[in-house]
């Protein structure tokens, strides 16, 4: 049976301001185009969903890459997971401040180590060992988070958990992805959260948490609040419920209403399973997302909640 890619990237979740639709828009759009291209040459998911995050972490818009929320330090300091569902092969890093895209790092360690996630120094001196050039850190960052982190200091911002609102920016790239020989793969990037502690590591690019893929339910990434994301490893709980029989589209639906109902969390979730079927949810007031198919050749659009 023929098998016909597809492949849904997402930009965040949160209450993106009329004056910022359209950037981010067009950088979702983008990114799913890239990988679009990849998977309409015969090229694999796990080739399609890197490149579609390469798209977001190049694009200033978002909260990956250069143009990252600065953390208490002043400093970018970022996270990413990749993972092949055909494989359960996966690779991650956290922590890294000299590598402008992480998840060209952790698809290395996905392809060239026996481990599955590295850290800090060692995640940088084995990036840069496997071909990746370092880059200096004041490289990543642009005025505008400057002028962001200078701000949410004066406010005290993100000093207290409750802070946290689901209105806050959660601008935190990913990408899920099937290719015409029937595998899954999904890959997330984060820059964090706006003035989080130096060390601290978000759900993004924890395994099962922020990510996940595995042929047999479903591969999917997340964005939002990321502390009630970890702690119900909420992108293995969300392919999970697909491997017991439900759709995608309802999976997404309950993982949110799951957060919500534990943790008070909030954030949006995308899924694909080796059926086709998608998902794509949220329980913020917008989420950024693009969807490529062969019927639908490209389509981006921020949905209200
Ligand atoms: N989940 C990310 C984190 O907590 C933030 C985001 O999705 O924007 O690090």
């Amino acid at each position: 049976m023929a098998v016909y890619p597809i492949i849904l990237v997402h930009g965040g979740a949160w209450a993106i301001p009329e004056d910022m639709v359209e950037s981010h828009l067009h950088g979702v759009e983008a990114a799913a185009n890239v990988g679009w291209q990849i998977l309409q040459r015969s090229g694999s998911s796990l080739d399609a969903v890197e490149a579609a995050v390469v798209a977001m972490e190049e694009d200033e818009t978002f909260d990956a890459g250069r143009g990252s929320f600065l953390n208490m330090d002043g400093r970018v300091q970022l996270d990413a997971l990749i993972m092949d569902g055909a494989t359960l092969r996966a690779g991650g890093v956290g922590c890294v401040e000299h590598i402008r895209n992480p998840i060209r790092a952790a698809k290395k360690i996905l392809t060239e180590s026996p481990h599955v996630y590295f850290v800090g120094t060692g995640a940088e001196r084995f990036a840069q060992e496997h071909g990746i050039e370092l880059c200096a850190n004041q490289e990543l960052i642009i005025e505008r988070e400057v002028e962001r982190l200078r701000e949410a200091k004066k406010q005290g911002y993100l000093q207290m958990p409750d802070e946290f609102g689901p209105c806050r920016s959660h601008d935190t790239v990913g990408a899920v992805a099937l290719d015409r020989y029937g595998n899954i793969a999904a890959a997330t990037s984060t820059g964090g959260t706006l003035n989080k502690a130096p060390g601290r590591v978000g759900d993004s690019s924890l395994i099962g948490c922020g990510c996940y893929a595995d042929n047999r339910s479903a591969a999917v990434s997340t964005t939002g609040w990321g502390e009630p994301m970890m702690k119900l490893v909420l992108s293995k709980w969300a392919a999970d419920r697909v491997e017991d029989g439900l759709a995608p589209q309802e999976s997404a639906q309950r993982a949110l209403y799951y957060l919500k109902a534990r943790l008070n969390g909030h954030g949006g979730v995308i899924m694909v399973d080796t059926r086709g079927r998608i998902g794509i949810a949220h329980n913020t007031p917008r989420m950024a997302w693009a969807l490529c198919t062969k019927e639908k050749a490209s389509k981006g659009i921020v949905i209200e909640g």
